[in-house]
């Protein structure tokens, strides 16, 4: 073509895919995907695992020929894809990546099982890079997303050294203290280094990062990016958005209004707390529960008068932590619509399922308190498409600091003139979790007590960062 490619690299590619036929597929695009902004300037193509297994050759060259059309390429994972991906992405590197350590397990032979699913991890970024050879043309860039492809700059620019290479990570980047328990820790800072530039969300991210590589590598970290014998990798900080006009949008449509009329007669008389998360660990479901079993028990008079609405989007089945955490969750919500509901009313709504988008932003814009209670985030996406959809701004969001948004959003939220309070919320993050439960008490810092009350009360969208330290910002300004 005319324009150079760019060549966005990702785990999954932005569609969903259906077989409807020996060589026919059904394909949908996912909604609200990335940068409209970049497509201008390149002729973007996008290369990653189309969210299927296809052992056939006709079933694969039919549907490389369907996502063609949608600027698709895939990368087929099949005979590696498990131990890729639930065992080593999303079993060692998202705990590590979130400070939550390696998990316990209960296999016998950890460091076996550990090895097969590096060696895996190594095979699929292999399978990537075949595909991206195949179709790279000179002046392109490989623009590589997240933890899932760390070795994919390194086999890139062995490949051939000229090409362009970014690497964005969109979760968090530990403490080195935390990041140097992980046994292959430095091939792949090695390799990502390789990359010309790095993104983190956060400035923090961006930090801990180049300290690491200090601390490990011996490199040098400036204020560009990190020196490795003169040779400079850019180290820099994007933080992702949403596209608030999209979502301003839906809340306008007759639909949608409809589904705001129903929710609030539903509901009526009570005020609507909401949780938007994937079922994970990181997310603190049950810390959030516990939370909110804390405020009925501490606030009789608001048994019947408040609501808590989840969407637990259902994750990672494949991955025995995520099982866990899914069994504990389903037990608070017994527990507590045990003690605190009636025949006629339960405090929490628990769903595990995703919901269309038009329904989600219907809830965002009825919902009183969103509650984000992340013990780690890379950013939180869901904070943002809150605050777009409450036009009415009376509701209030309630965001865990720990989520790469409470710092952006800390910004932004004291700029509009919004309120602002960090409230002291979560123990130590650094304790085995069932200390950390207990811990977790409304009690533990006085301006809390009360506060979803008041905070339900408030006339005007607030934010509400929540913290662990229990300083009040506004103190320092
Ligand atoms: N979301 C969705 N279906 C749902 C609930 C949420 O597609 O039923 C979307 C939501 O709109 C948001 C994304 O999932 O854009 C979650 O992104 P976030 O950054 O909050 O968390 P992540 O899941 O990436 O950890």
């Amino acid at each position: 073509g005319e324009r150079p490619k760019l060549l966005v690299v990702a785990n999954r590619l932005p569609v969903s895919a259906k077989r409807t036929g020996e060589n026919s597929w059904f394909l949908e695009m996912s909604p609200g995907g990335l940068v409209s902004g970049v497509t201008a300037q390149f002729d973007t193509k996008w290369v990653g695992w189309p969210g299927v297994d296809v052992y056939d050759e006709v079933g694969k060259n039919a549907l490389s020929k369907a996502l063609a059309e949608m600027k698709c390429i895939p990368v087929f994972l099949e005979e590696v894809f498990d131990q890729y991906y639930n065992g080593y992405c999303n079993g060692i590197l998202w705990p590590i990546l979130h400070h939550m350590g390696l998990p316990q397990d209960d296999h016998h032979d950890t460091n076996k099982t550990s090895q097969t699913q590096y060696d895996a991890y190594k095979k699929a970024n292999r399978l990537f890079l075949d595909v991206i050879i195949d179709n790279y043309e000179e002046g392109d860039i490989v623009w590589c997303h997240d933890y899932h492809l760390m070795f994919l700059p390194q086999y890139l620019k062995e490949y051939n050294s000229k090409i362009k290479v970014g690497w964005f990570l969109h979760s968090p980047f530990p403490s080195s203290e935390v990041y140097k328990t992980l046994p292959s820790r430095s091939e792949l800072l090695r390799s990502v280094l390789t990359a010309d530039l790095l993104g983190f969300h956060t400035y923090d991210f961006a930090r801990h990062f180049v300290s690491t590589c200090t601390r490990i590598l011996g490199v040098e970290g400036t204020h560009e990016g990190i020196v490795d014998q003169g040779r400079v990798t850019r180290v820099a900080v994007f933080p992702i958005g949403i596209d608030p006009d999209r979502f301003i949008r839906t809340c306008k449509l007759p639909e949608v209004i409809q589904q705001m009329n129903e929710l609030k007669e539903r509901f009526s008389g009570k005020k609507v707390i909401l949780g938007v998360d994937r079922l994970d660990m990181i997310k603190g479901i049950p810390q959030k529960y516990l939370g909110f079993e804390k405020f009925l028990e501490e606030n009789p008079n608001w048994r019947h008068k408040v609501v808590l609405v989840q969407i637990a989007v259902p994750t990672r089945n494949g991955v025995p932590e995520y099982q866990k955490v899914k069994t504990q969750v389903h037990g608070l919500v017994g527990r507590i619509n045990g003690r605190f509901g009636s025949v006629s009313s339960l405090p929490i709504h628990h769903l595990d399922c995703s919901v269309n988008f038009n329904y989600l932003c219907a809830l965002y814009a009825i919902a009183d308190v969103m509650l984000v209670t992340s013990l780690r985030d890379g950013m939180n996406l869901v904070s943002y498409e809150f605050v777009a959809c409450q036009e009415a701004e009376k509701g209030v969001l309630v965001l865990s600091e720990f989520a790469g948004a409470g710092q952006s959003l800390g910004a932004g939220a004291l700029l509009s003139k919004n309120r602002l309070i960090i409230l002291g919320f979560f123990g130590t993050l650094t304790e085995p979790m069932h200390r950390r439960t207990k811990e977790m008490d409304l009690k533990l810092n006085p301006e809390v007590k009360g506060t979803l009350e008041a905070l339900c009360n408030d006339p005007k969208t607030t934010v509400v960062v929540l913290s662990r330290t229990g300083r009040n910002i506004l103190d320092q300004i």
